[in-house]
């Protein structure tokens, strides 16, 4: 048996790299993009209703992730890199078909557009549905899961006085929450858990399209120092 499936869109994303983006929707409420509808799902029909729903789930394909070997278990970031699980019980891009799946909130629906916040998604990511969120029966007051019981534990971010402005001024030019994006995305930590920082060493990541360089003062601190295009 084989099923194959068109993409009814793509995303539009803050996210121009994977790295540092979040592990789950809704950790950056910052974190914004677009989804651009291909015909004929661009037309006002196939939204009618949207308008009294605040979050949608989207199916993707993760389609920047690495394809080959594929393994029953896998060893999530979120457990440090170390522990493995079956494949079945991880949010892991690496799956037997690489399909994705996010809620996020609809912010706005123009011609053929969706706007999305609070995105886990890379730019350009391929959407093979949506579906609206339906609270009475997506929150479960008695859901629990051991391995990742509450979201995970976020780190300082502060400022350098020029990345501060910089990062103002291309608020600004962007017309985005830039400086909410930065300081969301990397109070999750970007780098693999179980890499203790060098405090010398700088780190980077594009976001839009403006470079963000940052380093960690202290392991559990980190320390914006450039916001450039
Ligand atoms: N919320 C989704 C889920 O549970 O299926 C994704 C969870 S996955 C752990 C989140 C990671 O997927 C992000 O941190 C990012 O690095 C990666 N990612 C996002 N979009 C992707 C894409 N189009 N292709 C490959 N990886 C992607």
């Amino acid at each position: 048996m084989s099923y194959s499936f068109e993409p009814i869109g793509l995303v539009h994303s803050c996210f121009a790299e994977k790295f540092a983006i979040p592990r789950q929707p809704q950790l950056a409420p910052a974190a914004r993009g677009v989804l651009e509808l291909f015909p004929p799902y661009d037309k006002p029909e196939a939204v009618a209703g949207l308008e009294g729903v605040s979050h949608l789930w989207l199916l993707f394909v993760f389609h920047a992730a690495a394809s080959g070997e594929q393994h029953l278990r896998v060893r999530p970031p979120r457990l440090g890199g170390n522990q493995r699980i079956g494949v079945f019980a991880s949010r892991s891009t690496h799956r037997p078909n690489p399909i994705g799946q996010s809620v996020v909130r609809l912010d706005g629906i123009e011609d053929g557009r969706l706007l999305l916040s609070g995105i886990d998604l890379l730019d350009g990511t391929p959407i093979l549905d949506i579906k609206p969120y339906v609270p009475y029966a997506d929150a479960l007051s008695d859901a629990s899961n051991t391995l990742a019981e509450a979201a995970p534990a976020q780190l300082v971010v502060d400022w350098s006085e020029p990345a501060l402005q910089q990062a103002r001024a291309q608020a600004l030019r962007l017309q985005q929450p830039v400086i909410e994006l930065i300081e969301q995305c990397l109070a999750q930590d970007p780098k693999p858990a179980y890499q203790r920082p060098d405090t010398n060493r700088e780190y980077g990541v594009r976001f839009w399209d403006i470079n963000v360089r940052w380093h960690y003062p202290q392991a559990d601190r980190i320390r914006v120092v450039a916001v450039e295009q």
